[in-house]
């Protein structure tokens, strides 16, 4: 069985982890969100990639979910004697050589997908990760401070102001001009079974989403496309999606996010005029959403043209997340 998942950093990361061990012999590719990315001391930093690749490698600190389990932090301290910023992006001294590695191959003319596949041949994750184009693609957020109102780089946003100055937008730059990676557009077409990961619906699945022609695939391919919610019960489980939500003007609720992403089998008038913000991208033949959101299920125009079902969505270990993962593939119908 081929099985293809959208996702972004930790949420994404864990539960791919319940995909693979759901269906161990299934080939799974993973498209990853690159809008996260950023230079910092001239070295090109994938934080989602690489919280994919530690996470499902064995590599990741179990306890703060993204960098390297046994870190340590010399490097970082030394810079910071310097007065050499930012503070903000935690940057471990092993985590520091995936960055040299990534960044002499970028340099040596290497694109980003032969990047991870290099750095995947040492963390073995068990999947095929595509990151979801070698071009350069970066969030940026559209803020209003003191300091006027400016563009700053998602990561400043997110971590330097914990995403509580106020998004006016978030715009995905470069995404207009960008291709997918090789491989992405297949991986969709020829899948048994699409998974939208629980990542942030808008700058993790959103950003991979404003790459052209995955949402195009995503609509067309034969195979099923089921999400998983990352909001229960009206809020996000770990961090501050619903900062990323208010931008774009999506109530943070499982029924918001799953219409945002729409439903593929809209009849009627649905399917003839509105926008994307009123009826949603179309990509969704199913939706998972928490217990505690039942009501949604329960309501047949929920989600127009999506099977709405309700399970718990709390990935609090392993076999909790491989219950999602099941619960996933079996309104999949694979
Ligand atoms: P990031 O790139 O590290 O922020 O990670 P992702 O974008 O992949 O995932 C972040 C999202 O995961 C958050 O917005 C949460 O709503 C969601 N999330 C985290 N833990 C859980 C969980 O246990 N269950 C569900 N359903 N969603 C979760
Ligand atoms: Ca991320």
């Amino acid at each position: 069985m081929k099985v293809t998942a959208l996702a972004g950093g930790i949420g994404g990361a864990r539960f791919l982890q319940g995909v693979r061990a759901a269906r161990p012999d299934a080939e799974i590719t993973v498209i990853g969100n690159t809008g996260d990315d950023i230079t910092l001391h001239g070295l090109r930093i994938c934080p989602d990639l690489d919280t994919v690749m530690y996470t499902l490698g064995g590599g990741i600190s179990a306890e703060r979910g993204w960098g390297r389990e046994d870190e340590t932090f010399v490097v970082s301290a030394e810079l910071a004697a310097y007065g050499v910023g930012p503070s903000w992006f935690g940057l471990g001294d092993r985590d520091l050589a995936t960055h040299l590695v990534r960044t002499q191959m970028i340099e040596a003319g290497y694109p980003l997908s032969d990047v991870v596949t290099a750095l995947c041949d040492r963390w073995k994750p068990g999947v095929r990760l595509l990151p979801m184009s070698n071009d350069r693609v970066e969030t940026h957020v559209i803020i209003a401070d003191d300091e006027g109102r400016r563009a700053v780089h998602f990561q400043e946003w997110w971590l330097r102001m914990r995403a509580q100055v106020p998004a006016e937008a978030i715009l995905s730059v470069g995404a207009a001009e960008s291709k997918p990676a090789p491989g992405v557009l297949d991986s969709i077409a020829d899948a048994d079974v699409v998974l939208i990961g629980p990542s942030n619906p808008v700058v993790s699945i959103g950003t991979i989403l404003s790459v052209p022609g995955v949402s195009d695939a995503l609509r067309v391919t034969l195979a099923p496309v089921v999400g998983v919610s990352p909001i229960i019960g009206g809020s996000a489980v770990r961090g501050m999606a619903d900062a990323c939500l208010k931008a774009i003007g999506v109530e943070t609720s499982a029924r918001a996010v799953g219409a945002h992403y729409g439903g593929r089998h809209r009849t009627g008038g649905a399917t003839s005029g509105g926008t994307t913000e009123e009826l949603g991208h179309g990509l969704l033949d199913g939706w998972l959403v928490d217990v505690v959101d039942a009501a949604i299920s329960a309501d047949p125009d929920a989600i127009p043209g999506a099977t709405v079902k309700a399970v718990p969505l709390l990935m609090t270990d392993l076999e909790a997340t491989v219950a999602i993962v099941e619960a996933a593939l079996e309104l999949a119908g694979v």
